[in-house]
Protein backbone atom coordinates (compact mmCIF):
# COMPACT_ATOMS: atom_id res chain seq x y z
CA UNK A 1 0.00 0.00 0.00
CA UNK A 2 0.83 3.73 -0.63
CA UNK A 3 -0.08 5.85 1.49
CA UNK A 4 -1.11 9.19 -0.65
CA UNK A 5 0.30 11.78 1.15
CA UNK A 6 -0.28 14.49 -0.85
CA UNK A 7 -3.48 15.70 -1.44
CA UNK A 8 -5.20 18.74 -3.44
CA UNK A 9 -6.70 21.78 -1.25
CA UNK A 10 -9.85 23.41 -2.04
CA UNK A 11 -9.37 26.98 -0.90
CA UNK A 12 -12.73 27.95 -2.10
CA UNK A 13 -11.56 30.69 -4.33
CA UNK A 14 -12.87 29.79 -7.93
CA UNK A 15 -14.77 32.92 -8.65
CA UNK A 16 -16.08 30.82 -11.54
CA UNK A 17 -17.79 28.45 -9.74
CA UNK A 18 -18.89 31.55 -7.45
CA UNK A 19 -20.93 33.07 -10.19
CA UNK A 20 -22.65 29.97 -10.84
CA UNK A 21 -25.98 28.86 -8.89
CA UNK A 22 -24.86 26.34 -5.77
CA UNK A 23 -24.31 22.64 -6.89
CA UNK A 24 -24.76 19.60 -4.87
CA UNK A 25 -21.91 17.40 -4.88
CA UNK A 26 -22.50 13.74 -5.47
CA UNK A 27 -22.31 11.55 -2.69
CA UNK A 28 -18.80 10.52 -1.32
CA UNK A 29 -17.77 7.16 -1.44
CA UNK A 30 -18.91 5.18 1.90
CA UNK A 31 -18.55 1.29 1.98
CA UNK A 32 -16.71 -0.97 0.00
CA UNK A 33 -17.17 -1.24 -4.16
CA UNK A 34 -15.55 -3.66 -6.55
CA UNK A 35 -16.13 -2.12 -10.29
CA UNK A 36 -14.49 -3.18 -13.64
CA UNK A 37 -13.20 0.65 -14.00
CA UNK A 38 -11.63 2.92 -11.58
CA UNK A 39 -10.86 6.61 -12.85
CA UNK A 40 -9.19 9.14 -10.22
CA UNK A 41 -9.41 12.57 -10.49
CA UNK A 42 -12.85 14.25 -12.18
CA UNK A 43 -11.28 17.09 -14.33
CA UNK A 44 -11.60 17.52 -18.02
CA UNK A 45 -8.72 14.40 -18.24
CA UNK A 46 -11.25 11.98 -15.76
CA UNK A 47 -14.65 13.54 -17.24
CA UNK A 48 -13.34 12.50 -20.48
CA UNK A 49 -11.59 9.47 -19.53
CA UNK A 50 -14.88 7.67 -17.71
CA UNK A 51 -17.98 9.06 -20.53
CA UNK A 52 -15.56 7.25 -23.28
CA UNK A 53 -14.57 3.99 -21.15
CA UNK A 54 -18.59 4.12 -20.91
CA UNK A 55 -19.21 3.91 -24.15
CA UNK A 56 -16.79 1.71 -25.21
CA UNK A 57 -17.70 -0.68 -22.64
CA UNK A 58 -21.43 -0.34 -21.34
CA UNK A 59 -21.79 -3.23 -20.17
CA UNK A 60 -18.95 -2.89 -17.12
CA UNK A 61 -18.97 -0.62 -14.02
CA UNK A 62 -16.92 2.42 -13.90
CA UNK A 63 -16.16 4.79 -10.84
CA UNK A 64 -15.32 8.21 -10.84
CA UNK A 65 -13.64 8.83 -7.65
CA UNK A 66 -12.94 12.95 -7.15
CA UNK A 67 -10.96 14.59 -3.90
CA UNK A 68 -13.24 17.59 -3.96
CA UNK A 69 -15.90 18.58 -5.84
CA UNK A 70 -15.81 17.59 -10.11
CA UNK A 71 -13.46 19.96 -11.84
CA UNK A 72 -13.18 22.62 -9.28
CA UNK A 73 -9.30 21.80 -9.49
CA UNK A 74 -7.44 23.38 -12.28
CA UNK A 75 -10.05 22.86 -14.86
CA UNK A 76 -12.92 24.65 -13.40
CA UNK A 77 -10.40 27.18 -12.48
CA UNK A 78 -9.11 27.77 -15.91
CA UNK A 79 -9.07 31.04 -18.25
CA UNK A 80 -11.77 29.44 -20.07
CA UNK A 81 -10.23 28.91 -23.55
CA UNK A 82 -10.94 25.77 -25.65
CA UNK A 83 -7.52 26.39 -27.68
CA UNK A 84 -7.29 24.94 -30.89
CA UNK A 85 -3.69 25.91 -32.12
CA UNK A 86 -0.29 25.75 -30.77
CA UNK A 87 1.14 29.24 -28.73
CA UNK A 88 4.10 28.67 -30.73
CA UNK A 89 4.30 27.26 -34.07
CA UNK A 90 7.87 27.25 -35.26
CA UNK A 91 8.90 27.10 -39.16
CA UNK A 92 11.05 24.05 -39.68
CA UNK A 93 9.07 21.24 -41.21
CA UNK A 94 9.11 19.10 -38.21
CA UNK A 95 7.57 21.97 -36.02
CA UNK A 96 4.50 22.29 -38.63
CA UNK A 97 4.01 18.70 -38.67
CA UNK A 98 3.83 18.80 -34.53
CA UNK A 99 1.37 21.91 -34.56
CA UNK A 100 -0.67 20.05 -37.67
CA UNK A 101 -0.65 16.58 -35.16
CA UNK A 102 -1.55 19.33 -32.08
CA UNK A 103 -4.54 20.68 -33.86
CA UNK A 104 -5.68 17.47 -34.85
CA UNK A 105 -6.06 16.22 -31.05
CA UNK A 106 -6.83 19.64 -30.18
CA UNK A 107 -9.72 20.27 -32.64
CA UNK A 108 -11.08 16.54 -32.13
CA UNK A 109 -11.36 17.50 -28.21
CA UNK A 110 -13.52 20.78 -28.98
CA UNK A 111 -15.59 18.80 -31.06
CA UNK A 112 -16.46 16.02 -28.24
CA UNK A 113 -16.78 19.23 -25.75
CA UNK A 114 -19.22 21.01 -28.26
CA UNK A 115 -21.39 18.03 -28.83
CA UNK A 116 -21.78 17.39 -25.07
CA UNK A 117 -22.54 21.03 -24.79
CA UNK A 118 -25.15 20.37 -27.16
CA UNK A 119 -26.86 17.16 -26.34
CA UNK A 120 -26.68 17.45 -22.56
CA UNK A 121 -27.54 21.34 -22.59
CA UNK A 122 -24.65 22.37 -21.06
CA UNK A 123 -25.26 25.92 -20.09
CA UNK A 124 -21.67 27.64 -19.87
CA UNK A 125 -21.48 30.46 -22.14
CA UNK A 126 -20.14 28.09 -25.13
CA UNK A 127 -18.99 30.78 -27.61
CA UNK A 128 -17.66 30.20 -30.73
CA UNK A 129 -15.58 33.59 -30.37
CA UNK A 130 -11.64 32.90 -31.43
CA UNK A 131 -9.34 34.83 -29.92
CA UNK A 132 -6.45 37.70 -29.92
CA UNK A 133 -2.86 36.43 -29.72
CA UNK A 134 -1.75 40.16 -28.97
CA UNK A 135 1.04 42.26 -28.12
CA UNK A 136 1.22 45.67 -26.07
CA UNK A 137 4.72 46.50 -27.44
CA UNK A 138 5.91 47.65 -31.45
CA UNK A 139 8.97 44.60 -30.33
CA UNK A 140 6.29 42.37 -28.90
CA UNK A 141 4.55 43.15 -32.49
CA UNK A 142 7.88 42.56 -34.13
CA UNK A 143 9.22 39.40 -32.47
CA UNK A 144 6.49 37.01 -31.42
CA UNK A 145 2.86 38.45 -33.32
CA UNK A 146 4.39 38.61 -37.04
CA UNK A 147 6.66 35.49 -36.67
CA UNK A 148 3.31 33.79 -35.13
CA UNK A 149 1.29 35.06 -38.65
CA UNK A 150 3.48 33.94 -40.73
CA UNK A 151 3.66 30.63 -39.07
CA UNK A 152 -0.36 30.17 -39.06
CA UNK A 153 0.26 31.49 -43.04
CA UNK A 154 2.31 28.38 -43.50
CA UNK A 155 -0.38 26.08 -41.76
CA UNK A 156 -2.94 27.22 -44.00
CA UNK A 157 -4.66 28.53 -41.21
CA UNK A 158 -7.22 31.34 -41.57
CA UNK A 159 -6.27 34.29 -39.50
CA UNK A 160 -6.84 37.94 -39.15
CA UNK A 161 -4.53 40.81 -38.56
CA UNK A 162 -5.57 43.49 -36.89
CA UNK A 163 -3.96 46.91 -35.54
CA UNK A 164 -4.84 49.92 -33.73
CA UNK A 165 -8.00 51.86 -33.92
CA UNK A 166 -9.25 48.45 -35.40
CA UNK A 167 -8.38 46.27 -32.25
CA UNK A 168 -9.00 48.82 -29.86
CA UNK A 169 -12.80 48.89 -30.97
CA UNK A 170 -12.97 45.92 -31.12
CA UNK A 171 -11.43 45.17 -27.51
CA UNK A 172 -12.80 48.08 -25.75
CA UNK A 173 -9.34 49.09 -24.75
CA UNK A 174 -6.61 51.18 -26.79
CA UNK A 175 -4.20 49.02 -24.50
CA UNK A 176 -2.75 46.36 -26.95
CA UNK A 177 -0.90 47.47 -30.81
CA UNK A 178 -1.81 44.61 -32.79
CA UNK A 179 -2.80 41.36 -32.43
CA UNK A 180 -3.43 38.34 -34.86
CA UNK A 181 -7.20 36.71 -34.20
CA UNK A 182 -7.64 32.89 -35.40
CA UNK A 183 -11.69 32.05 -35.32
CA UNK A 184 -11.26 28.45 -33.81
CA UNK A 185 -10.89 29.28 -29.94
CA UNK A 186 -13.73 28.25 -28.03
CA UNK A 187 -14.85 30.37 -24.68
CA UNK A 188 -16.77 29.57 -21.88
CA UNK A 189 -17.36 29.45 -18.09
CA UNK A 190 -14.93 26.30 -17.30
CA UNK A 191 -16.77 25.65 -13.68
CA UNK A 192 -20.00 25.38 -15.71
CA UNK A 193 -18.22 22.98 -18.68
CA UNK A 194 -17.03 20.75 -15.95
CA UNK A 195 -20.20 20.45 -13.75
CA UNK A 196 -22.09 19.76 -16.78
CA UNK A 197 -19.91 17.09 -17.76
CA UNK A 198 -20.01 15.80 -14.52
CA UNK A 199 -23.62 15.94 -14.15
CA UNK A 200 -24.89 14.33 -17.34
CA UNK A 201 -22.26 11.08 -16.96
CA UNK A 202 -23.55 7.92 -18.31
CA UNK A 203 -25.62 5.46 -16.39
CA UNK A 204 -23.31 3.19 -15.60
CA UNK A 205 -20.22 5.71 -14.17
CA UNK A 206 -20.93 6.59 -10.39
CA UNK A 207 -18.87 9.73 -9.77
CA UNK A 208 -18.25 10.35 -5.92
CA UNK A 209 -17.25 13.39 -5.26
CA UNK A 210 -15.30 14.99 -1.73
CA UNK A 211 -13.24 11.21 -2.34
CA UNK A 212 -9.73 11.76 -1.89
CA UNK A 213 -7.78 8.72 -2.35
CA UNK A 214 -5.72 8.05 0.80
CA UNK A 215 -4.21 5.18 0.00
CA UNK A 216 -3.37 3.09 -3.07
CA UNK A 217 -2.07 0.00 -3.70
CA UNK A 218 -0.87 -0.48 -7.48
CA UNK A 219 1.14 -3.47 -7.51
CA UNK A 220 -0.84 -6.38 -8.35
CA UNK A 221 -3.64 -7.94 -10.49
CA UNK A 222 -6.46 -5.19 -8.79
CA UNK A 223 -6.07 -1.99 -8.09
CA UNK A 224 -7.17 -1.90 -4.42
CA UNK A 225 -7.98 2.25 -3.34
CA UNK A 226 -8.66 3.53 -0.26
CA UNK A 227 -11.02 6.37 0.75
CA UNK A 228 -11.57 8.23 4.38
CA UNK A 229 -14.46 6.36 4.12
CA UNK A 230 -14.49 3.72 1.57
CA UNK A 231 -12.90 1.14 -0.25
CA UNK A 232 -12.37 -0.24 -4.09
CA UNK A 233 -11.22 -3.21 -6.04
CA UNK A 234 -11.32 -2.62 -9.54
CA UNK A 235 -9.08 -4.39 -12.69
CA UNK A 236 -8.25 -1.39 -14.12
CA UNK A 237 -7.43 2.39 -13.24
CA UNK A 238 -7.23 5.24 -15.24
CA UNK A 239 -5.17 7.92 -13.22
CA UNK A 240 -6.37 11.60 -14.04
CA UNK A 241 -4.83 13.59 -10.78
CA UNK A 242 -2.86 15.97 -13.12
CA UNK A 243 0.06 17.17 -10.67
CA UNK A 244 -0.49 14.93 -8.20
CA UNK A 245 0.65 11.97 -9.67
CA UNK A 246 3.99 11.70 -8.01
CA UNK A 247 1.51 10.73 -4.93
CA UNK A 248 0.95 8.12 -7.06
CA UNK A 249 4.23 6.56 -7.18
CA UNK A 250 3.91 8.22 -11.18
CA UNK A 251 6.25 10.82 -13.00
CA UNK A 252 8.19 11.55 -9.94
CA UNK A 253 10.86 14.09 -10.98
CA UNK A 254 9.11 14.74 -14.46
CA UNK A 255 6.14 17.36 -13.20
CA UNK A 256 6.59 20.94 -12.80
CA UNK A 257 3.28 22.29 -10.68
CA UNK A 258 3.10 26.31 -11.20
CA UNK A 259 0.36 28.50 -9.44
CA UNK A 260 -1.98 30.69 -11.70
CA UNK A 261 -3.92 33.32 -10.82
CA UNK A 262 -6.86 35.00 -12.25
CA UNK A 263 -9.60 37.71 -11.60
CA UNK A 264 -13.34 38.36 -12.26
CA UNK A 265 -14.85 41.75 -12.27
CA UNK A 266 -17.99 42.55 -11.71
CA UNK A 267 -20.76 42.77 -14.32
CA UNK A 268 -20.80 45.54 -16.11
CA UNK A 269 -24.07 47.22 -16.15
CA UNK A 270 -25.67 48.89 -19.65
CA UNK A 271 -23.97 52.72 -19.46
CA UNK A 272 -20.59 51.14 -18.86
CA UNK A 273 -20.49 48.63 -21.66
CA UNK A 274 -21.79 51.25 -24.00
CA UNK A 275 -18.80 53.11 -22.65
CA UNK A 276 -16.69 50.44 -24.57
CA UNK A 277 -18.94 50.66 -27.41
CA UNK A 278 -21.43 47.50 -26.63
CA UNK A 279 -18.55 44.82 -27.85
CA UNK A 280 -19.03 41.46 -27.70
CA UNK A 281 -17.52 39.04 -25.83
CA UNK A 282 -13.72 38.44 -27.00
CA UNK A 283 -10.71 36.40 -25.41
CA UNK A 284 -7.10 37.61 -25.78
CA UNK A 285 -3.72 35.47 -25.28
CA UNK A 286 -0.58 37.67 -24.63
CA UNK A 287 2.51 37.48 -26.83
CA UNK A 288 4.49 36.20 -23.79
CA UNK A 289 2.43 33.53 -21.81
CA UNK A 290 4.56 33.81 -18.48
CA UNK A 291 4.98 37.87 -18.83
CA UNK A 292 2.10 38.90 -20.41
CA UNK A 293 -1.55 38.91 -19.07
CA UNK A 294 -4.72 36.89 -20.24
CA UNK A 295 -7.86 38.87 -20.39
CA UNK A 296 -11.46 38.15 -21.72
CA UNK A 297 -14.16 40.13 -21.59
CA UNK A 298 -16.85 37.46 -21.00
CA UNK A 299 -20.41 36.93 -22.01
CA UNK A 300 -22.05 38.05 -19.22
CA UNK A 301 -20.16 41.09 -19.37
CA UNK A 302 -17.19 40.60 -16.74
CA UNK A 303 -13.73 41.33 -17.26
CA UNK A 304 -11.06 38.68 -17.20
CA UNK A 305 -7.13 39.13 -15.69
CA UNK A 306 -5.42 35.94 -15.62
CA UNK A 307 -1.76 36.55 -14.41
CA UNK A 308 1.07 35.90 -11.99
CA UNK A 309 2.33 32.45 -12.96
CA UNK A 310 5.12 30.99 -10.91
CA UNK A 311 6.53 27.89 -9.70
CA UNK A 312 5.31 26.55 -6.95
CA UNK A 313 6.22 22.64 -5.49
CA UNK A 314 3.94 22.74 -2.79
CA UNK A 315 0.79 23.60 -4.51
CA UNK A 316 -0.61 25.39 -1.59
CA UNK A 317 -0.75 29.40 -1.93
CA UNK A 318 -1.49 31.66 1.46
CA UNK A 319 -4.57 33.75 1.50
CA UNK A 320 -2.07 37.02 1.83
CA UNK A 321 -0.32 36.51 -1.59
CA UNK A 322 -3.77 35.89 -3.23
CA UNK A 323 -4.83 39.62 -1.73
CA UNK A 324 -1.56 41.04 -3.11
CA UNK A 325 -2.56 39.10 -6.26
CA UNK A 326 -5.66 40.57 -6.23
CA UNK A 327 -4.22 43.94 -5.81
CA UNK A 328 -1.85 43.46 -8.99
CA UNK A 329 -5.06 42.51 -11.43
CA UNK A 330 -6.77 45.59 -10.46
CA UNK A 331 -4.10 47.72 -11.18
CA UNK A 332 -3.20 46.29 -14.77
CA UNK A 333 -7.51 46.16 -15.23
CA UNK A 334 -7.36 50.02 -14.36
CA UNK A 335 -4.36 50.45 -16.87
CA UNK A 336 -6.13 49.21 -19.41
CA UNK A 337 -9.73 50.05 -19.04
CA UNK A 338 -9.65 53.66 -17.37
CA UNK A 339 -12.79 54.43 -18.82
CA UNK A 340 -14.42 52.08 -16.03
CA UNK A 341 -12.60 53.70 -12.68
CA UNK A 342 -15.65 52.42 -10.58
CA UNK A 343 -15.53 48.49 -11.91
CA UNK A 344 -14.62 46.77 -8.90
CA UNK A 345 -12.68 43.10 -8.72
CA UNK A 346 -15.11 40.42 -7.36
CA UNK A 347 -12.87 37.17 -7.42
CA UNK A 348 -9.44 36.08 -7.34
CA UNK A 349 -8.56 32.64 -7.11
CA UNK A 350 -5.27 30.59 -7.35
CA UNK A 351 -4.74 27.39 -9.97
CA UNK A 352 -2.44 24.70 -10.13
CA UNK A 353 -1.11 23.97 -13.86
CA UNK A 354 0.75 20.96 -14.79
CA UNK A 355 3.68 21.95 -16.61
CA UNK A 356 6.67 19.28 -18.26
CA UNK A 357 10.38 20.58 -19.12
CA UNK A 358 9.63 19.54 -23.13
CA UNK A 359 5.79 20.37 -22.80
CA UNK A 360 4.92 16.21 -23.81
CA UNK A 361 2.08 14.61 -21.55
CA UNK A 362 2.57 12.18 -18.89
CA UNK A 363 0.06 9.79 -21.50
CA UNK A 364 -0.21 6.44 -22.06
CA UNK A 365 0.48 2.58 -20.24
CA UNK A 366 2.51 2.94 -16.82
CA UNK A 367 1.26 -0.85 -15.46
CA UNK A 368 -0.75 -3.97 -17.13
CA UNK A 369 -3.58 -2.21 -15.90
CA UNK A 370 -3.24 1.44 -15.30
CA UNK A 371 -3.12 4.23 -17.53
CA UNK A 372 -2.39 8.14 -17.09
CA UNK A 373 -3.37 11.72 -18.79
CA UNK A 374 -1.29 13.93 -16.54
CA UNK A 375 0.91 17.28 -17.40
CA UNK A 376 -1.44 18.52 -20.33
CA UNK A 377 0.43 21.99 -19.34
CA UNK A 378 -1.72 25.06 -19.86
CA UNK A 379 -3.70 23.81 -22.66
CA UNK A 380 -5.32 21.21 -20.69
CA UNK A 381 -9.34 22.45 -22.48
CA UNK A 382 -8.18 20.51 -25.21
CA UNK A 383 -5.12 18.37 -24.52
CA UNK A 384 -6.27 16.87 -20.81
CA UNK A 385 -9.90 16.13 -22.91
CA UNK A 386 -8.54 14.22 -25.58
CA UNK A 387 -5.68 12.73 -22.99
CA UNK A 388 -9.10 11.19 -20.86
CA UNK A 389 -10.66 10.04 -24.36
CA UNK A 390 -7.44 8.09 -25.73
CA UNK A 391 -6.70 6.72 -22.76
CA UNK A 392 -9.62 4.78 -22.32
CA UNK A 393 -9.72 3.87 -26.44
CA UNK A 394 -6.00 2.88 -25.60
CA UNK A 395 -7.17 0.97 -22.26
CA UNK A 396 -10.28 -1.09 -24.36
CA UNK A 397 -8.06 -1.95 -27.19
CA UNK A 398 -9.87 0.42 -29.52
CA UNK A 399 -7.60 1.51 -32.75
CA UNK A 400 -8.19 5.16 -32.76
CA UNK A 401 -5.31 6.56 -35.21
CA UNK A 402 -5.38 9.63 -33.14
CA UNK A 403 -3.36 7.71 -30.45
CA UNK A 404 -0.36 7.71 -32.52
CA UNK A 405 -0.28 11.62 -32.59
CA UNK A 406 -0.47 11.47 -28.95
CA UNK A 407 2.16 9.62 -28.64
CA UNK A 408 4.28 11.57 -30.93
CA UNK A 409 3.74 14.80 -28.09
CA UNK A 410 6.63 12.26 -26.27
CA UNK A 411 7.20 11.61 -22.74
CA UNK A 412 7.56 14.47 -20.01
CA UNK A 413 11.92 14.67 -19.72
CA UNK A 414 13.23 13.92 -16.24
CA UNK A 415 13.83 17.05 -14.13
CA UNK A 416 17.28 18.12 -12.35
CA UNK A 417 16.86 17.40 -8.95
CA UNK A 418 15.88 19.93 -6.37
CA UNK A 419 17.27 22.60 -5.66
CA UNK A 420 19.25 22.87 -8.35
CA UNK A 421 15.58 22.42 -10.36
CA UNK A 422 14.17 25.17 -8.07
CA UNK A 423 16.97 27.43 -8.49
CA UNK A 424 17.37 26.50 -12.48
CA UNK A 425 13.29 27.35 -12.81
CA UNK A 426 13.08 30.72 -10.79
CA UNK A 427 16.45 32.22 -12.76
CA UNK A 428 14.32 30.91 -16.17
CA UNK A 429 10.83 32.48 -14.83
CA UNK A 430 13.15 35.92 -13.85
CA UNK A 431 14.87 36.18 -17.04
CA UNK A 432 11.40 35.42 -18.65
CA UNK A 433 9.59 38.25 -17.41
CA UNK A 434 12.27 40.24 -17.63
CA UNK A 435 12.57 39.98 -21.03
CA UNK A 436 9.32 40.55 -21.74
CA UNK A 437 8.62 43.41 -19.48
CA UNK A 438 7.23 45.56 -21.84
CA UNK A 439 4.35 43.08 -22.45
CA UNK A 440 3.11 43.87 -18.54
C1 LIG B 1 -5.60 30.07 -13.75
C2 LIG B 1 -5.50 29.02 -14.84
C3 LIG B 1 -5.78 29.38 -16.16
C4 LIG B 1 -5.72 28.40 -17.18
N1 LIG B 1 -6.20 28.73 -18.42
C5 LIG B 1 -6.39 27.74 -19.33
C6 LIG B 1 -7.12 28.01 -20.52
O1 LIG B 1 -7.66 29.09 -20.74
N2 LIG B 1 -7.23 27.00 -21.44
C7 LIG B 1 -6.69 25.76 -21.20
O2 LIG B 1 -6.82 24.88 -22.06
N3 LIG B 1 -6.06 25.47 -20.05
C8 LIG B 1 -5.91 26.42 -19.10
N4 LIG B 1 -5.33 26.12 -17.90
C9 LIG B 1 -4.83 24.73 -17.68
C10 LIG B 1 -5.98 23.73 -17.51
O3 LIG B 1 -6.89 24.19 -16.56
C11 LIG B 1 -5.41 22.36 -17.10
O4 LIG B 1 -4.43 21.96 -18.05
C12 LIG B 1 -6.51 21.30 -17.08
O5 LIG B 1 -7.56 21.69 -16.24
C13 LIG B 1 -5.94 19.97 -16.62
O6 LIG B 1 -7.01 19.05 -16.51
P1 LIG B 1 -6.82 17.70 -15.73
O7 LIG B 1 -8.10 16.97 -15.77
O8 LIG B 1 -5.61 17.01 -16.26
O9 LIG B 1 -6.41 18.14 -14.25
P2 LIG B 1 -7.24 18.76 -13.01
O10 LIG B 1 -8.31 19.67 -13.43
O11 LIG B 1 -6.21 19.30 -12.08
O12 LIG B 1 -7.93 17.48 -12.41
C14 LIG B 1 -7.25 16.54 -11.62
C15 LIG B 1 -8.21 16.13 -10.52
O13 LIG B 1 -7.62 15.09 -9.74
C16 LIG B 1 -8.08 15.26 -8.42
N5 LIG B 1 -7.19 14.54 -7.51
C17 LIG B 1 -5.87 14.73 -7.29
N6 LIG B 1 -5.43 13.88 -6.34
C18 LIG B 1 -6.48 13.12 -5.98
C19 LIG B 1 -6.66 12.07 -5.03
N7 LIG B 1 -5.66 11.64 -4.23
N8 LIG B 1 -7.89 11.52 -4.92
C20 LIG B 1 -8.92 11.93 -5.70
N9 LIG B 1 -8.81 12.92 -6.59
C21 LIG B 1 -7.61 13.52 -6.73
C22 LIG B 1 -8.03 16.78 -8.22
O14 LIG B 1 -8.85 17.19 -7.14
C23 LIG B 1 -8.53 17.28 -9.57
O15 LIG B 1 -9.90 17.56 -9.59
C24 LIG B 1 -5.33 27.06 -16.87
C25 LIG B 1 -5.04 26.71 -15.54
C26 LIG B 1 -5.13 27.67 -14.53
C27 LIG B 1 -4.85 27.25 -13.11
Amino acid sequence: MTAITRLPQDDNSNGWSAILPERRPRPALTGHKDADWVVVGAGYAGLAAARRLADNRPQDTILLIEAHAAGENASGRNSGFGIDLPHNVGSAHDELEGSRRFMRLARTALDYLGKQVHDHRIDCDWSKAGKYHAAVSPEGVKTIVEPFARELEALKEPLTWIEGAQLAARLGTPHFTAAVYTPGCILMNPAALTRGLADSLPANVTLHERSPVIDADLGGDMVRLTTPEGTIRAAKLILAVNGYAPAFGFFSGRLLPFAAHASLTRRLDDEEHARLGNIADWGLTPANAFAGITMRFTHDRRILIRQNIHYCPSMRQSDERRRQIAQDHLRLFRQRFPSLPHVTMEHTWTGFVCLTRNGAPGFGKLAPNIWSTVGCNAVGVTKATIAGLLAADLACGHDNPLIADMEALGKPSTLPPRPFLDIGVEARMAWELWQARAER
